[in-house]
């Protein structure tokens, strides 16, 4: 068996938006890359490069353009695939009304569960990301780390091989942030592949064992962390553009091409 749990090879992706005015988007422009099984493989780039989109084609939520690729070892998008992954999307917000407890039920739900499965299995999942004396506490009164864990537990309800997360810590408080990667470097230890999104580099830094630095939807630099943020030659640079609230970073290498843009996005170091 191959051990590769990801393999995408030349993947791109353009979305096409407008009624009268035809406007393409080149979202993925011949992505490939491969995830070694066991992993916490990380997705770096500036808002717009393209993260999300690599996600959703991945998982089949939206149709790739062209290129190919496998996923634990079936062609992309098949549904048998599918069923092994756990996924977290960017922004989660869970049902306002619900407590922990009835969460973890809806979503077990939406995963094909039974009441009965997710009930066997609710106080460890909840154990295991630190929740279980929250379960009945309505998940609206949870902080913004506590609610990604849950996001995590129910992503882990079918005992994924691998757990897929956009932007885990994004808008977490630096103590939230810490029990996030703790909790992904269990998982890694107990056999979980995680492939995570971020749109900053300590993130990938402190948890990723590799990663991939995507920008205006192409690979610019794939390879252990080490091997990307430490040779000189693949200096990285990331410079806070905007406000707080509307945080885009650019990434420049020393020795590579620039980004490009795509008439939207920054691409360019300013
Ligand atoms: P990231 O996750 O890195 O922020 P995305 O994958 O969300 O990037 O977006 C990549 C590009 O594709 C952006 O230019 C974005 O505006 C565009 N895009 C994303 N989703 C859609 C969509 N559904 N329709 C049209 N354009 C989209």
């Amino acid at each position: 068996m191959s051990d590769s749990i990801i393999e995408v090879h030349d993947l791109h992706k353009t979305y096409r938006e407008g009624l009268f005015v035809r406007k393409q988007v080149n979202a993925l422009r011949g992505v490939t890359l491969e995830v070694p099984r066991g992993c916490i493989f990380g997705l770096l780039g500036p808002n717009g490069a393209g993260k999300t989109t690599l996600i959703k084609v991945l998982l089949g939520l939206v149709k790739r353009s062209s290129g190919g690729g496998s996923l634990l070892g079936r062609p992309l998008g098949d549904r048998v695939g599918r069923m092994k992954i756990g996924y977290l999307p960017e922004h989660h917000r869970f049902p306002r009304h619900l407590t922990g407890n009835a969460a973890m039920i809806y979503y077990g739900g939406l995963s094909g569960l039974s009441r009965r499965e997710v009930l066997h299995k609710r106080p460890a999942l909840l154990e295991r990301v630190g929740l279980s004396k929250w379960g009945q506490t309505p998940v609206h009164k949870y902080s913004k780390g506590m609610q990604q864990r849950l996001g995590i537990a129910q992503a882990l309800l079918h005992n994924p091989e691998l757990l897929v997360l956009d932007e885990p810590t994004d808008g977490v408080d630096p103590v939230g942030r810490a029990d996030v990667r703790r909790l992904l470097k269990e998982l890694q230890q107990e056999g979980t592949t995680i492939f995570l999104n971020s749109h900053q580099l300590q993130e990938i830094e402190l948890v990723c064992d590799q990663a991939a630095i995507l920008a205006a939807g192409r690979v610019q630099k794939l390879g252990t962390i080490e091997e990307i943020t430490k040779q000189p030659s693949a200096r990285m640079e990331f410079v806070l553009q905007g406000s707080l609230d509307d945080m885009q970073y650019a990434l420049t290498f020393a020795e590579t091409e620039p980004w490009q843009s795509d008439g939207d996005h920054l691409a360019r170091v300013i």
